[in-house]
Formats: structure tokens, sequence, C-alpha cells
């Protein structure tokens, strides 16, 4: 299977009637592309920016934020590095930052729930990000998006952050502001948050909140199938109401690098896939397969 799977590798993702897949990468650390040939995928989907903020090390600060973001885009070139937010809480908990004891931590105070309780470390990766939009096409991503006031509360801040960088007279750019649609909420009624210049479905955790089975709970593992209808109904939703109001809709969850779920995530609607890197030449192999209606 693999000698079959390896010629697709440089090859760009189509589907069996020659149209387009746009399939970017998520990458959780930079190391990893130190192996990864950027000709070999569209961009980069999701760069999970907690690699930054390990539990039991300082903070980082802004310059060592700004270059670590600034080798993401020298390695992208002119393709796209959507950024996400720090996203700890629930699942991902950093010492000094989450809040200890909480019952439900999934339920509780993480991604940008967090972010904008403590205004110092989001201005400070804000500042970061704007710096580094300057040598790429970055776009930044939220997650954990509930409210559109949680999105207007991020853009003014970052319209802070440019004022400020302006002032100052340090060379940045305003990236666009997107969203990640990983809670219910956005997933049903997308059209609250039609300010968002683009949309990534997290299906990893719309499954957990969708199905009420927690992503590390073994014992509810059968529960947590992002191909149960209501799951995939949602993100069809989501695809549908992109097309029609022209955002731009990805889904960067771990289902759209298994092959099995594919014919279902284009049936739906999404062309804009984000992948493991691992997983290029497979998914790339299996989307040849498919026949879109
Ligand atoms: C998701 O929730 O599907 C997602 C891509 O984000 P994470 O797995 O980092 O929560
Ligand atoms: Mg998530």
């Amino acid at each position: 299977r693999r000698d079959r799977e390896a010629p697709f590798l440089d090859r760009p993702a189509r589907l069996g009637d020659g149209s387009r897949i746009e399939l970017l990468i998520n990458v959780a650390e930079p190391e990893e592309l130190a192996v990864l040939d950027p000709g070999h995928c569209d961009g980069i989907g999701l760069m999970r920016s907690e690699f930054l903020f390990r539990d039991g090390r300082p903070l980082p600060d802004e310059e060592t934020q700004y270059r670590a973001y600034r080798r993401l885009l020298d390695w992208a070139g002119d393709k796209p590095v959507t950024i996400r937010t720090l996203d700890i809480g629930g699942d991902k908990p950093v010492k000094g930052l989450t809040p200890e004891g909480e019952r439900n931590p999934f339920l509780g105070l993480r991604g940008v729930r967090l972010t904008l309780q403590r205004k110092d470390v989001f201005t400070a990766q804000l500042r970061a990000l704007a710096r580094a939009a300057t040598h790429g096409n970055l776009k930044i991503m939220v997650p954990m998006i509930t409210l559109s006031a949680e999105l207007d509360e991020t853009a003014v801040l970052l319209d802070q952050v440019m004022a400020d960088l302006a002032r100052d007279g340090v060379a940045a750019k305003r990236p666009p502001l997107g969203i990640m649609v990983e809670v219910p909420a956005v997933a049903v009624a997308p059209e609250l948050l039609a300010k968002a210049a683009f949309f990534s479905i997290g299906s990893n955790d719309l499954t957990q909140y969708v199905m009420a089975a927690g992503r590390d709970e073994a014992s509810v593992a059968a529960l947590g199938d992002p191909a149960h209808p209501a799951v995939l109904r949602l993100i069809a939703h989501v695809a549908n109401y992109g097309r029609e109001r022209g955002i731009s809709v990805s889904l960067c969850g771990d289902m759209a690098s298994e092959p099995r779920h594919l014919a279902a995530l284009i049936a739906a609607g999404l062309r804009t896939l984000s992948v493991s890197p691992a997983s290029i030449a497979r998914v790339k192999a299996a989307l040849a397969e498919i026949k879109p209606i």
C-alpha cells in the first residue's frame, strides 16, 4: 500500500474528477517541519502554539515567540500558515496559567476563554504574530470560540496591538482573524460568527461536545465517533453556510487524516482539509478515489 501511495506525495491533492482539494498540514512541534517538503502540501492549516507554553517552563516572551513564528513562515514561503492562539486548559494544563481544581476542565476555562482573562499573555502572543506576519502569509486562528463577543474582544486587542506597534515604529501586519468551529453552539449557528475571516472545524472537540463523550475517556471511546450523523450534519451545515457567505471553511480535526472518513467530508461539502504530515500521501491517494456527486 505504501508503494501505491508514495507517488501521490508530490502531486497536488485532487478528487477522482480532477477537482482540486486544498491539503494543509497540522503541526504541533516546529521540528516536524525539518523533515518535511513544503511542496508536498498547500500550507499549514493548524499550528498549535502550545509547544511554546510547556508546563514547568517560564512563559515565552514576545521575542521568543516572534522568532518561532517567523521560522514557520520561512519554511512555508508563499503558502498560508495558520497559527492558532494559545489553546490550553481542558486536556492541556499549564501551571500558573490554567486554573487548578476545575471539576469539568473541558467545560471550563480553556482556549480563548482563558487568554481573554490573561490579556498580558494574549497581547504578547498577538504582538509576536503581527510582527511575524510581515514575513509571509500568516493567519491567526482563535480556539474554543463560543460567542461573537469573544471574537470581537480578540479583534479589539489585535487593533490595540497594531496601534502600539505602529506608534513604536515596529514593522507589523494585521493578519486575518479566523476561528475554530469546535463548540456546538457555533456549528449550529455559524451566522453569529459571520465576522470571522475563516472557519476551521475542530472535529476532535466538536465530536466530544456533541456526543457528550470526553476525548480522553477510554470508557466511552466508542461514543466519540466523528462520523456519527449528528456530527456530520453539523460539519455540512458549517460548510454550506461558508459557501453561501463566501467564508472559507476547512476541517483540521484528526478525522481528516483517516481515509475512511474522507468521502463523508467531501460529501459534506468540504474542499479544504488539514491533516497530519505523516498522512499526506495516504490522504491524497484516498481522495483520488472519490468521485464527488
Ligand atoms: C480539534 O479540536 O479538532 C482540533 C483540531 O484541535 P485540538 O485537537 O488541538 O483540540
Ligand atoms: Mg480543539
